[in-house]
């Protein structure tokens, strides 16, 4: 592991370590393991697009892919002798191509919560929580984040996002970096603040009612008055069909709304 990349991690895993024993917020966690992205994607991950499996290997992962739905979980880090295996639910389509890449980014975020001791065997740093669910979503939230910073750095992020809101560019921007769309939402609008006051909706085709996510910029008063709630969105757009969705969209938002298609069920909206 490069040293930069140690220092990280070294620093990651001090702050969880205190922060656990004082039973404090771990509120520079996010911060801290995206730093360790930042080092592996620059040292280790070659690219754009970055490969998330460079990366796995750099942290002693084997990563395994098998069949299966990834309803249940698209993958889990085992830690073995001197390391550790993922088993990750591979497939082919562009779609499952792109969610792989981000599961093995993910897996590598568990990994984090590991030191390997002179034996090289891995333990974890702190307990792993079974039933407080807080805690289990606060790592597998901050394996997300991991993820997200490692497959979408922010500094190469910055050369693919002008300044001015546009949806053609979020979606450029994701088949550059090879992830969902919704990964280089989340960068753009929530953790790197690039687009300020606008507010971008994923809408999910075929469900009834509607599946509506929405990415808000830095929240502004003006932004949010402006803008509905993903559910009031989903009541607003409610229709069968693309065409009635984006119709009803411009109906609502006269000249101001962006619409775009994404794979066959998927539409963005931007306002
Ligand atoms: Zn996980």
């Amino acid at each position: 592991m490069p040293p930069a990349v140690r220092h990280a991690v070294d620093a990651f895993q001090r702050y969880v370590c205190d922060r656990y024993s004082h039973r404090a917020a771990w509120l520079d966690s996010r911060k801290l393991i995206q730093a360790v992205a930042d080092a592996l994607a620059v040292r280790v991950g070659g690219g754009p697009p970055i490969d998330p499996r460079s990366v796995a290997k750099s942290l002693s992962i084997d990563v395994r892919f098998r069949n299966g739905s990834p309803d249940k979980s698209c993958g889990e880090l085992i830690p073995v002798h001197g390391g550790f295996r993922a088993s990750v639910v591979g497939g082919d389509s562009v779609g499952e191509r792109l969610r792989t890449r981000f599961t093995v980014a993910h897996e590598c975020g568990h990994s984090l919560f590991f030191r390997c001791d002179e034996r090289r065997v891995s333990w974890r740093i702190v307990p792993r929580q079974v039933v407080d669910r807080r805690s289990i979503q606060r790592e597998e939230g901050l394996c997300d984040a991991f993820a997200g910073a490692l497959l979408v750095p922010a500094d190469l992020l910055a050369g693919r996002i002008p300044a001015h809101p546009r949806l053609t560019s979020l979606l450029a921007a994701a088949s550059y970096f090879a992830v969902a769309p919704e990964v280089v939402a989340r960068r753009v609008l929530h953790e790197c603040q690039m687009w300020p006051g606008t507010v971008v909706y994923q809408v999910l085709l075929g469900r009834s009612p509607l599946t509506v996510r929405a990415f808000r910029g830095v929240s502004r008063r003006s932004a949010d008055a402006k803008a509905p709630s993903a559910l009031a969105l989903a009541g607003i757009v409610r229709g069968n069909t693309r065409m009635a969705v984006v119709e009803a969209f411009k109906k609502a938002f006269p000249g101001v709304g962006e619409a775009k298609a994404y794979a066959t069920s998927t539409l963005w909206l931007m306002l």
